[in-house]
């Protein structure tokens, strides 16, 4: 497969594609309605596919080389979710196509810890789980790190296990506050919590333009137009619906450029503003 490129003010920015599947409207969203389908696509039914990409951005600025989350890696044990266990995806095969090293990462940057964004964070070296980026400083939400120690995440305990521990362990995690903050000049951590309990959103400044690094704020197109619908992923529905409206806000203020991380087609576009929500423009 050949990587789709974007710039923004001097970013370049790379898709690197893992995988691609699809589940009923329903499954997704289950307080999804006839009406609101058939206003985001005709003939769509509440079992009609909605296609769900996984992929990761590779942002080369004149401050470094970074990754925003990475997916789901190979080989990684998921016995709760057989669209994530044990895959083996060309993800890294993509990584290597752009010319670069994993030893060229020098940030990874994280929205929050799901096991569709954490994966490549290490790789099997046959004893071990280590860092798959040797030369990478992680950054994420201190929140984020916390809820592991918690009871509710028990069920979920390997995939922090397996793709974050080990970075901590080996000094290479830095944390940013539940209030996220500029990390680097002109790299914004946005407060977007709900979807997960400290996620945050990314936003790069570059020559008076904005890439913003959504996460999983929302998972497909018709979340755009419908903000109030909440995903069987988030957390606090509440506050997933507020966050939402707030990114909207914020993207159609700063004419922001969005890199989403499960819509389907190019997975990059625009927002303007249309009532309750917003319309897409895909770029
Ligand atoms: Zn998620
Ligand atoms: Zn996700």
């Amino acid at each position: 497969m050949t990587n789709h490129t974007w710039h923004v003010g001097e970013l370049k920015i790379t898709k690197l594609f893992e995988q691609i599947f699809s589940l009923p409207a329903v499954k997704l969203y289950p307080e999804v309605t006839e009406e609101q389908l058939q206003h985001f696509a005709d003939g769509m039914t509440r079992e009609s596919p909605l296609a769900m990409s996984v992929h990761s951005w590779l942002v080369e600025s004149p401050q470094g080389r970074f990754l925003i989350d990475t997916a789901t890696g190979n080989g990684k044990s998921r016995p709760f979710s057989p669209m994530f266990d044990q895959l083996n995806s060309p993800w890294m095969d993509n990584f290597l196509a752009t010319g670069l090293r994993p030893e060229d990462i020098d940030y990874v940057l994280h929205t929050h810890l799901h096991t569709d964004h954490v994966g490549w964070n290490t790789r099997w070296d046959g004893e071990r789980w280590v860092a798959t980026f040797p030369n990478a400083r992680w950054v994420i939400p201190e929140g984020e790190i916390a809820w592991y120690q918690t009871p509710e995440s028990v069920p979920r305990a390997i995939i922090f296990a397996d793709s974050v521990q080990p970075l901590i362990e080996a000094g290479k995690v830095a944390t940013i506050t539940d209030n996220g903050g500029e990390y680097l000049p002109g790299i914004h951590f946005l407060p977007t919590h709900g979807h997960s309990i400290s996620h945050m959103s990314i936003a790069f400044a570059s020559a008076g333009q904005i890439a913003l690094f959504t996460g999983d704020v929302m998972h497909s197109k018709l979340q755009v137009s419908h903000p109030e619908l909440a995903s069987v992923f988030c957390r606090d529905k509440t506050a997933a619906h507020h966050a939402r409206t707030w990114l909207f806000d914020y993207a159609i203020k700063h004419q922001a450029t969005l890199f989403t991380v499960h819509f389907s087609g190019s997975a990059v576009g625009q927002l303007s503003p249309a009532g309750e929500g917003a319309i897409w423009t895909e770029m």
